[in-house]
C-alpha cells in the first residue's frame, strides 16, 4: 500500500502536465473509485482546464485546475499515476485519463480501494480543510505527540503510527521502520512511554519520514542501505543492526515486523 513517499512519488509523475490544458477526459465511470463523484461533472469542470499545480498531504493529493476545480485523489492499496505519450490507448486499469496535447495523465487502480473527487468553486475543497498536522511538519510538536499519545494510551503504539489523524502517510513498513529504529516492541502501549522515549518517537519518525521523502518520494531511490524496509518482506529476514532473525506477529491489525533482541523494551503487559 503506498504510503507517504510513496504517495509523493506518484504525486509528482503529473508534475509534467502543469501549466497545460485538459483537452479531453476518458474514464470508466461506473469503477467503484468514483464513488459518491459525479462523473460527468468532472470531465465537464476538467475539459478545457489547466492544471496548475498539486499539494500532497500524507496519503492524500490536491491537483488543482483553472477555473476553480480541484481534483483529490487518494491511491488506496494499489493506486498508481502515471504519464504517458499521447496516443496510448487505456488499460483495463486506467480508471481516469486527462489528456494534454503533449501527454496523458493516468490515473490507474487494479484494486480500486482509491478514490478520486471533485471540488468545484474558488476556496479550498471541504475534504482538504482541517487536515491534521504531517509529521515533518512545525505543527507536529513533541507536546502534540505527547498529548495524543495520552488519548490512545491503552492502544500499541503501533496503532498511534498507523492512525493517519495522528501520523498522517505513516502505513505498515513506516510504522515497523521507527518503532525498530527506537528500539521499542510495537505492542508497547502509547500511554507507557516515558518523555526520552516520547522525544524519541517523535524525533525519529520526522527524520524517517524526511529521508523518505528525499529518497523514495522523489525518484523511488532506496532509503538508507541500514534500514528495516530492506529485511521487512524477506521470508526470515534479519535484524540489520544484530542480526537477530525477526520476528513477525499481528500487531494494532496488521502483520507486524521486530527484533526480539534490540526491541524487548516494554512488551505486553500481562
Ligand atoms: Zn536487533
Amino acid at each position: 500500500m503506498p504510503e507517504l513517499a510513496e504517495v509523493e512519488y506518484f504525486r509528482r509523475q503529473w508534475d509534467s502536465g502543469f501549466g497545460s490544458l485538459v483537452i479531453a477526459v476518458a474514464s470508466h465511470p461506473k469503477m467503484r473509485v468514483f464513488r459518491g463523484t459525479d462523473v460527468a461533472a468532472l470531465q465537464k469542470a476538467l475539459t478545457g482546464a489547466r492544471l496548475l499545480g498539486s499539494e500532497g498531504h500524507g496519503k492524500q493529493m490536491l491537483f488543482r485546475f483553472s477555473g476553480g476545480a480541484s481534483l483529490g485523489i487518494h491511491l488506496g492499496m494499489s493506486g498508481r499515476l502515471r504519464a504517458e505519450a499521447t496516443g496510448m490507448s487505456p488499460g483495463k486499469h486506467d480508471h481516469l485519463m486527462l489528456l494534454q496535447e503533449q501527454r496523458s495523465l493516468v490515473y490507474c487502480d487494479p484494486r480500486m480501494f482509491g478514490r478520486l473527487r471533485l471540488a468545484v468553486g474558488n476556496g479550498v475543497p471541504e475534504w482538504w480543510r482541517n487536515l491534521p498536522p504531517t509529521v515533518i511538519s512545525p505543527a507536529f510538536t513533541r507536546t502534540l505527540l505527547a498529548e495524543q499519545l495520552m488519548r490512545r494510551r491503552r492502544s500499541p503504539v503501533k496503532a498511534a503510527l498507523l492512525d493517519q489523524d495522528l501520523f498522517p502517510g505513516v502505513g505498515n513498513w513506516m510504522a515497523d521502520e521507527i518503532m525498530w529504529q527506537i528500539k521499542m516492541h510495537p505492542a508497547t502501549r502509547a500511554g507507557d512511554l516515558n518523555v526520552l522515549q516520547q522525544h524519541d518517537l517523535w524525533r525519529v519518525s520526522r527524520r524517517i519520514c524526511r529521508t523518505a521523502l528525499k529518497t523514495i518520494g522523489v525518484d523511488w531511490s532506496e532509503p538508507p542501505k541500514n534500514w528495516l524496509i530492506h529485511r521487512h518482506w524477506q521470508k526470515r529476514g534479519r535484524c540489520p543492526r544484530d542480526g537477530t532473525l525477526l520476528d513477525h506477529g499481528t500487531i494494532a491489525g496488521r502483520t507486524t515486523v521486530w527484533c526480539p533482541v534490540c526491541q524487548k523494551g516494554a512488551a505486553q503487559p500481562g
